[in-house]
């Protein structure tokens, strides 16, 4: 029977009703469901190796021979079943003992060909090598083999199915398959030299051995990264299903009608009055690019990227200012109550000379309070409130919500963003990022959005000077931490927080304060962490902010946003356990003021030298965008994507670091077919089962 990429896997040899049940449950329910699950990684058991040159142990083999000397028997240990027998190719033979496995003395006749691949080792009998419980498979006059003398792909369990089974399944469905018709293939992009789809499929799972031994390493490189031709036609299309999404998403927006806000002198004269300072060249072009986009008719949907301290804060007060003038409400979200509030600090005080006053929207506000500030977005009387996750929550309802700000975006997932645009008719929306991310990520996390770069920082600045130090260095540390107190500085002293739990938390924090302290007599040491109260977080801020306080001990709460110009030094405790970017949004607390600044990388004992190589590339750069890029190749082709945690589904093959060029590719098929309106017509070419794939039908 000839197969079909829509055949259902009841039609493969094979499977049978119990078979198609557990592929069920894994989620495969045809052949193409099956096919685009890839190997997870290939072994190299194409060539056999003489026997006669087999000389030392604890080596692992492909032999092809033929097998004597078959016997099943006890063990001393009456419970264990032992098959042994022996492989001679010609050039040597070689003993071979598999364990538990007497089926085995059925499933291999005597004097079979065979191919097996396991470890030699030396026999029990410390007389002469062995090769203990490989793999094996009885060579076929008219097939090739499936499991060894190839190139062999391995698979994790379907199931119960083992990985052996699952190998199987996909021979033979393959095996059966038919002439794959590809809808994409005469949109392939010439460039990236892809396969069409059957091939691909094809070669993914079981790849030809090159022509010369020298190019092997490199296949298997590629391989490994789902970098070979095969690989990066099934990223392309999921990629492009991603775009084709995004696209339409962009399409959609388009379509809406979005306040439009007019600019007047007037306006023109109060942002010269609220700016506490010239803004950087980058901040007026985006300034100018985000205010275009506020007189349009349709709404705007941008992201403002800059690396940490770049000054988005003010960029955003300002497009504040231009949607309040134009009689708009506007909501600014913030990721925690710690940003919230320095955010309402900052807008009241660069409000001032306006008539507009922040309201601030917490969940550890008092219910009366909450109530009030609701009843005035309701009523309209509100006319700008900064706030977290509450501001999300059912009951709070905008009377005109116009524009809506996003800050620390890569903090919310896309659904998230949607309940926010929900606030309102069709508001604006500008979301910020002071994570930079490499450009593949932020065009498929943000591909609907228009992009807007800060890159220049304010005047004057420093760059931070960053360390790397282990436990030796706290006596010199204290000292240091001292002097730049005694000197009018202040220092953050961050510790890692696996799970901020409300005990751990609280425990560990306070167990660390008195250490702190204990180690800077004379120095006022406080401390704010994920649960403290927030009237208490407050007014720690706040005295904080005032230089009252020399050290402050947080988790990761000050993570994001905090600004506190006159601080200029960060320690970071065991280091190790952050991410790059993380590390690297944790130093932007510092360096942003006239004063000199310094970041100490404290490792942890378990630190192993890999760990400090990889933290290398903090102290190395201050660039934001290269330490997320390290980041990224850094956690491999194992970390897909990271798409999930953005409210994204996941990607069966694609990887947005080792496919960008199809990314980039793919993005510009879609938007070419958005500009012609031949987009769904596009989607419906796009049928892989990964991603958003199952999806790009529906809308
Ligand atoms: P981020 O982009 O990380 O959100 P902020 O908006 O918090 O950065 O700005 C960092 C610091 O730089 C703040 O103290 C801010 O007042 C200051 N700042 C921003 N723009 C300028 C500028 N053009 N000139 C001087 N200081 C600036
Ligand atoms: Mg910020």
């Amino acid at each position: 029977m000839t197969l079909a990429l829509e055949s259902p896997l009841s039609a493969v040899r094979g499977v049978g009703a119990a078979g198609e049940r557990t592929l069920r449950a894994e989620g495969l329910a045809t052949v193409g469901d099956l096919l685009w699950r890839l190997p997870h990684r290939y072994e190299d058991r194409s060539n056999p190796l003489r026997i006669g040159s087999l000389t030392t142990p604890d080596v692992t083999v492909t032999v092809s021979g033929r097998l004597v000397q078959l016997v099943e028997r006890g063990a001393r240990n009456r419970r264990m079943r032992i098959v042994e027998a022996v492989i001679d190719d010609g050039t040597g033979s070689l003993p071979v003992v598999w364990f538990n496995q007497p089926y085995l003395a059925k499933a291999l006749p005597a004097g079979a060909r065979v191919w097996l691949h396991g470890a030699v080792k030396v026999a029990r009998s410390g007389w002469g090598l062995q090769l203990v419980a490989p793999e094996w498979e009885v060579e076929d006059e008219d097939g090739e083999p499936i499991h060894l003398g190839r190139i062999v792909p391995m698979y994790g369990k379907l199931g119960n199915w083992g990985g052996r089974r699952v190998r199987t399944l996909v021979a033979r469905a393959l095996e059966d398959l038919g002439e794959v018709e590809d809808p994409l293939a005469a949109l392939l992009p010439a460039e990236l030299a892809l396969p069409p789809l059957g091939d691909a499929l094809r070669w993914a799972h079981f790849p030809r051995p090159p022509a010369s031994d020298a190019a092997l390493g490199g296949l298997f490189e590629d391989l490994a990264r789902r970098r070979t031709p095969a690989h990066r036609r099934l990223a392309f299309e999921e990629l492009l299903a991603l775009a084709v999404v995004l696209e339409r998403e962009r399409g959609r927006r388009r379509r809406q009608r979005a306040p439009a806000c007019s600019i007047t002198d007037g306006i023109r004269e109060s942002a010269r009055r609220v700016l506490p300072f010239h803004l950087t060249e980058a901040q007026r072009r985006v300034l100018a690019e985000i205010v275009a986009d506020l007189q349009r008719e349709f709404p705007m949907a941008r992201l403002l990227q800059g690396d940490v301290g770049s000054g988005k804060t003010i960029v955003a007060a300002l497009a504040a200012l231009v949607a309040l003038a134009a009689g708009h409400q506007v909501a600014l979200l913030a990721p925690t109550e710690l940003l919230a509030q320095q955010h309402h600090a900052t807008l009241t005080r660069l409000l001032a000379p306006t008539p507009y006053r922040p309201e601030l929207l917490i969940g550890s506000l008092p219910a009366a309070e909450k109530r009030r500030v609701r009843q005035g977005l309701e009523d309209g009387s509100g006319h700008l409130v900064v706030g977290t996750h509450a501001l999300l929550e059912d009951a709070v309802v905008f009377g005109r919500l116009g524009l809506a700000i996003i800050d620390e975006q890569h903090r919310f997932g896309v659904a998230q963003r949607q309940a926010m645009l929900a606030k309102g008719e069709a508001p604006h929306l500008l979301v910020m990022t002071a994570t930079p991310i490499p450009r593949s990520l932020a065009l498929s996390l943000y591909g609907d959005l228009d992009v807007s770069v800060i890159d220049e920082m304010p005047p004057g600045r420093i760059p931070v000077r960053t360390v790397l130090r282990d436990d030796a260095a706290r006596g010199r540390l204290a000292e240091f931490l001292r002097k730049e107190v005694a000197a009018g500085g202040q220092a953050y002293w961050v510790f890692p927080l696996i799970e901020e739990s409300e005990k751990v938390s609280a425990r560990a924090v306070a167990t660390h304060v008195r250490a702190v302290r204990q180690a800077l007599a004379g120095v006022r040491v406080e401390a704010v962490h994920g649960r403290t109260p927030a009237g208490e977080r407050e007014s720690v801020m706040a005295a904080f902010a005032a230089g009252e306080v020399g050290v402050l001990c947080a988790t990761t709460v000050i993570e994001v946003g905090v600004d506190v110009p006159n601080a200029s030094v960060m320690v970071i405790e065991n280091a190790e356990r952050f991410g790059l970017a993380q590390l690297h949004q944790l130093r932007g607390r510092v360096g942003r003021g006239r004063r000199r600044s310094f970041c100490v990388l404290l490792t942890g004992p378990e630190c192993s030298d890999e760990a400090r190589r990889r933290l290398e590339a903090v102290v190395a750069t201050g660039d934001g965008f290269r330490i997320a890029e390290e980041d990224f190749r850094q956690r491999g082709p194992g970390e897909l994507t990271g798409l999930r945690q953005w409210g994204r589904p996941e990607f069966l093959v694609a990887s947005l670091w080792a496919h960008r060029r199809e990314l980039e590719a793919a993005r510009a098929l879609a938007a070419a077919a958005g500009r012609r309106g031949e987009l769904a017509a596009l989607a419906k070419r796009v049928r892989c089962p990964g991603g958003v794939g199952p999806d790009i039908q529906a809308g």
